[in-house]
């Protein structure tokens, strides 16, 4: 299963388009809310579901189209559907499919609003959810009988837990749970999880796809039947669409996707290798360097990780002597992003926050971008000493 990113194969995806109106290298943004019928019989038998076409952007705008058809692509499933942010994905998604009395089943360390979601209106609406830890599969076995939904992440925000995809979205269909997948991390460059016989995969696109932290959106992709669901079941009247100028922007990233996350992985393999090597740091979690080989399915990994400092470290006086690295939330951009732990525990709120982030009060979560291991290194290097109040100089 763990084969070699096709990067060529991905690369033909993202850069091809089928021709349009005036052979434009790039597609147009159709910036139209509606459009308009030719006669009556047009207009009626549009109505009746006899043809497809374009009626109101809410439904279907010809360039977000170009933006789910070539994601569909690149995550190997049959459809897509772009949303306005990522939690319209998710939120939409996951109202799609559970009614109250229903339970999910969610591996625990999801992203923080995700958790909330289930903790705040999914409970107000009779959903129970379920937490367990991903990488025990009786734990897992064990909660899913009578769970109607799925839900993962892999490797999860924050600590970085891997999950064995394959499995668990087999257990899931033997319960006759739909498996869903946030696949922000990965990408479809690394990680395909339909392939892998999840049912749904979801991204923020605001993170990777997007790629110049320029754009919120979200997508998600599964058999043409579950996202026909999606489509009509919560889609028109949550409303959380995606826009034609940001799909125009998703489409401009996708081209770069594949070398992107290329860059990325180097570099930030990099940093994670020389920051667990550092004395100051008590551990890295970065998928490589956390047992022996990366979990079946996932070849290869992204720019995001977090590192804990030992006992000692003033992390504000870290944080402010960075220069290269930002102090931002969000990610997948090309600039490098560093947040410090504490902050995200400070505003954590929820009955059991801890259970859902698993987020250490010495961690700091960077994302490596694409200005090049040594002068990140650096800009690291000279942070922790001050931290360390310069101790040695
Ligand atoms: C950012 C993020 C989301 C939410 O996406 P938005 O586009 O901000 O709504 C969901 N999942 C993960 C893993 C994220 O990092």
């Amino acid at each position: 299963m763990t084969e070699e990113v096709d990067l060529a194969e991905a690369m033909r995806i993202v850069a091809h388009d089928d021709p349009n109106p005036y052979e434009a290298v790039v597609p147009p943004i159709v910036q139209t809310s509606l459009f308009t019928f030719k006669s009556y019989q047009d207009m009626e038998e549009t109505y009746r579901g006899l043809k497809v076409r374009p009626t109101y952007s809410r439904g279907l705008n010809p360039t977000v189209r170009i933006f789910e058809e070539k994601l569909a692509e690149l995550e190997r499933a049959e459809d897509a559907l772009g949303f306005a942010s990522g939690m319209a994905a998710i939120s939409s998604t996951v109202l799609t499919f559970v009614e109250p009395g229903d339970r999910i089943v969610c591996v625990r360390h999801v992203y923080p609003d995700a958790y909330r979601l289930f903790e705040g209106l999914m409970k107000r609406l009779k959903v129970e959810v379920t937490y367990v830890d991903g990488r025990d599969l009786d734990q897992v076995a064990a909660a899913l009988p009578g769970a109607r939904l799925f839900y993962m992440e892999s490797p999860t925000s924050w600590v970085m837990e891997t999950h064995d995809v394959s499995t668990l979205a087999a257990l899931a269909r033997e319960h006759g749970a739909v498996s869903v997948i946030d696949n922000s991390w990965a990408s479809p460059i690394f990680q395909t999880p339909v392939a892998l016989g999840c049912d749904l995969v979801l991204h923020s696109a605001s993170k990777y796809l997007g790629g110049h932290s320029d754009v919120v959106a979200g997508v998600v992709a599964g058999s043409r039947e579950l996202i026909g669901r999606i489509r009509s079941g919560a889609l028109p009247y949550l409303g959380g669409k995606l826009s034609p100028f940001d799909a125009w922007l998703l489409i401009r990233g996708l081209r770069t996707l594949p070398i992107r996350m290329k860059a990325h992985e180097v570099a930030a393999l990099d940093i994670a290798r020389r920051l667990a090597a550092h004395p100051a740091v008590a551990s890295v979690q970065h998928p490589r360097l956390v047992g022996n080989a990366l979990p079946k399915g996932l070849s290869g990994t992204s720019g995001l990780f977090s590192f804990t400092f030992k006992e000692g470290i003033d992390i504000p006086a870290f944080a402010d002597a960075l220069t290269v690295f930002s102090l931002g939330v969000s990610w997948g951009g090309h600039e490098s992003l560093a947040v410090p732990g504490r902050v995200v525990r400070a505003q954590a709120a929820g009955p059991n926050p801890a259970l859902a982030f698993g987020i250490d009060e010495n961690s700091v979560r960077l994302h490596v971008g694409l200005e090049g291991a040594d002068l990140l290194w650096r800009d690291l290097e000279a942070a922790i000493g001050a931290g360390l109040g310069d101790r040695d100089r």
